[in-house]
């Protein structure tokens, strides 16, 4: 470990960065005046460019810095710390926040999880030195299908011979280094593909070449690349663990960028729902405001509440990396198949309310298209819902059968947001199947303490339809046949899935606000109900509030909103101040 403290860039300017720290460093973003300001995000998504001054910013404070593990001489130390300073990335432009670092980050992570001294040292160098690294796993031709990656690495010598094409990926063509995903064995299964970091400057020029860019509809100032090899030679030491290493590598990694997915991108809900409000409250029609109509303020309250909703699985998810890493095999792809979709639902929902005003690229709510269209990859990339499913699927008959109603709930610092977490422990991720779940744990728990006869408050009985549903999943996925856990499970098996993660969630939700006491500003009562109410919409079956409790929970919601709009103040868990 020593050894790796050796670099060049030893003694690192600045503490470790903060989301407060990142939305002073970004400014008010109404001021026109400032280079990182919305109509300056709104230009540069015109010209398809990322945000120049943005990345000066970034680059002065060495955000890069941010992806490095402290003993590497980073100060990459908290998953939920990371995830907060790039939610404020996000909530000022996703392009700047995707185009920038973080697929610097997914790349690092294969290489901290499973590289040797040198490479975790030559990567902790790039990346203090200013430079990106690429991640280049998919083939346009296999998408998330990784075991058809074509791209081939032939062992030549003591090194390996690469021949093939990577597409769609970020900052391919300006990146310095690459993890690349590669096939080395000809046979059908999980160990026919290795992983190895390149150095581009090391690679022979007759080798490889640049593919065109790929434009997109969204995230287009985001340089997305590709890359052509043949017969490219590279030396034996670039291989990253064990040849046929690669799936298992990736398994690891993707547990913590999974994680980071919906904790990071569900910045932008927050001004898009700061945006609508903005239009909503001052907007004039039939004599009154927008708001004034009683079914904007229902949408406004919806929204808010989706979005705490997505801020508990999300946060719970990045700090079981830390404090339940045993399970974060099943909660990574739970949270990024359900996170992506309530975002854009939500979305969906508040164009509804700006109508013409979220579809114009010009005046002052123009900025809402723009994170629309920036929002929508975050159901597809990186690893589809679809396969997040199928990833979930096979774990859930075990889980039923050894921890579901029996196993004990989660250390309380899961659930504490405001806890500070232990060092993450790369090693500590399982690949294998998950037999414990403390969020699972933490509902059972509180499902039994509202048998009691006479608790029938709404609280009480939204706890005891989740304990319920968790009840009928436990039977059913018990039950699940070996069949029904391949990629050719029938549809009502994924439905299955689809049920514990938005268990899942309304455990998160019910574990984080028991934890943050009574009078947390950022968990208010209404909060609660309202994000368990909107759980259960995604249920099978009836509500459980009357129609006269929710509308009672959505006017609060929506009075909540307002002030905090009115405040400046965030709309997530924490209901930080933010300038402007
Ligand atoms: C903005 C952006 C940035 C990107 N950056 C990178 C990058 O840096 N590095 C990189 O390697 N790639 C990158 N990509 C590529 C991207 O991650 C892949 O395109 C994507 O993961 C592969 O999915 P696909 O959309 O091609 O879907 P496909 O794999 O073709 O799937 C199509 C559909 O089939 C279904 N499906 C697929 N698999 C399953 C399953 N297992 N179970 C059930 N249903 C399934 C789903 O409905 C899915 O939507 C990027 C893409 C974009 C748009």
């Amino acid at each position: 470990m020593d050894a790796e403290k050796t670099s060049p860039h030893g003694g690192l300017p600045g503490a470790a960065l903060t989301g407060s720290a990142m939305d002073a460093l970004l400014g008010d973003p109404a001021e026109e005046t400032n280079p990182v300001g919305r109509t300056a995000v709104l230009a540069a998504d015109e010209r398809r460019e990322m945000l120049a001054e943005g990345e000066k910013l970034l680059d002065a404070v060495v955000l890069n810095a941010e992806f490095v593990p402290a003993g590497l001489g980073g100060r990459f130390t908290s998953v939920p710390r990371l995830a907060e300073v790039l939610r404020a990335v996000w909530r000022r432009d996703p392009s700047l926040g995707a185009g920038y670092g973080f697929s610097s980050f997914l790349a690092a992570v294969n290489v901290w999880c499973a590289g040797d001294a040198a490479q975790r040292r030559h990567t902790a160098d790039v990346l203090l030195g200013g430079d990106r690294v690429a991640v280049a796993f998919h083939e346009l031709a296999h998408g998330n299908d990784f075991a058809q990656a074509e791209f081939q690495a032939r062992a030549q010598g003591g090194g390996w011979q690469l021949t093939g094409r990577k597409e769609t990926i970020a900052n391919l063509r300006r990146a310095r280094a690459l993890v690349l995903f590669a096939r080395t064995g000809a046979a059908v299964g999980s160990r026919s593909h290795s992983e190895f970091l390149l150095d581009k400057v090391e690679l022979p020029a007759a080798g490889w070449c640049d593919l065109p860019r790929y434009h997109t509809s969204g995230m287009r100032g985001l340089q997305l690349g590709g890359m052509e090899f043949t017969d490219c030679p590279i030396p034996g030491t670039a291989l990253i663990g064990a040849p046929g290493q690669a799936v298992e590598i990736a398994l690891r990694a993707f547990q913590i960028t999974r994680s980071m997915f919906p904790a990071v991108c569900v910045g932008s809900l927050d001004t898009a729902l700061r945006i609508t409000l903005d239009c909503a409250l001052e907007r004039r029609l039939y004599g009154g405001t927008v708001a004034d109509i009683p079914f904007v303020r229902s949408t406004v309250a919806r929204a808010f509440a989706d979005l705490l909703a997505i801020d508990a699985l999300a946060s719970v998810g990045v700090r079981a990396l830390h404090l339940a890493p045993e399970s974060t095999a099943v909660y990574a792809s739970a949270s990024k198949f359900l996170g992506p979709r309530m975002m854009l639902d939500a979305f969906e929902d508040l164009r509804a309310v700006l109508g013409a005003q979220g579809y114009l690229r010009q005046g002052p709510h123009a900025l809402f298209q723009k994170l629309f269209r920036d929002a929508a990859p975050i159901t597809f990339t990186h690893a589809s819902r679809g396969a997040c499913l199928s990833t979930i699927l096979p774990q859930l008959p075990r889980l039923a059968r050894r921890s579901w109603l029996s196993g004990p709930a989660g250390p309380a610092d899961l659930f504490d947001l405001d806890a500070p977490v232990p060092p993450l422990d790369f090693q500590r991720l399982a690949v294998g199947m998950p037999t414990t779940d403390g969020v699972i744990g933490a509902l059972a728990e509180m499902a039994e303490n509202v048998r009691a006869p006479g608790r029938e408050d709404p609280l009480s009985r939204l706890v005891a339809r989740f304990g319920a549903e968790l009840g009928e999943l436990r039977s059913r996925c018990a039950e699940l046949s070996p069949s029904d856990l391949t990629m050719d499970a029938p549809a009502a098996a994924y439905d299955l899935a689809e049920r514990y993660t938005v268990v899942l969630a309304a455990a998160c939700a019910l574990a984080v606000w028991r934890a943050g006491g009574e009078r947390h500003p950022g968990r208010p009562d209404a909060g609660l109900l309202g994000v368990l109410d909107r759980l259960c919409g995604r249920l099978p079956g009836a509500g459980v509030l009357t129609a006269a409790e929710r509308a009672s929970v959505e006017a609060q919601l929506f009075d909540l909103a307002v002030a905090r709009f009115t405040d400046r103040a965030l709309f997530d868990l924490t209901a930080r101040p933010i300038p402007g």
